[in-house]
């Protein structure tokens, strides 16, 4: 596991609600994407609840969120690598989309 370039890596807390407890690593970009998401440290943690919860970023009701972390890993991406990259990489350019 890749360090995550969008997260304090030593003080763990849930990107949305700032809890330490009960997190789990989510992928930004998952799916096909998520080894590459790895390799480039494009993850965060959340906690169960803004995870796999009901209204986890993996839900329909957390589309907004999963959204909100995709456009996020796209920024941090682009901030290194430049956009041009992100596109060849990831096929799929979230920003500006809702
Ligand atoms: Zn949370
Ligand atoms: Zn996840």
């Amino acid at each position: 596991m890749r360090k995550s370039i969008l997260c304090n890596n030593e003080m763990p807390t849930c990107y949305f609600c700032g809890t330490g407890n009960q997190l789990e690593r989510h992928h930004c970009l998952y799916g096909i994407y998520r080894e590459k998401a790895d390799k480039y440290g494009l993850w965060v943690y959340l906690c169960h609840f803004h995870h796999r919860g009901q209204f986890g970023v993996h839900s329909h009701k957390g589309r907004k969120r999963s959204l909100e972390l995709q456009s996020l890993a796209q920024i941090k991406f682009e901030e290194k690598y430049g956009h041009e990259k992100f596109i060849s990489e990831f096929k799929r350019n979230f920003l500006g989309v809702n």
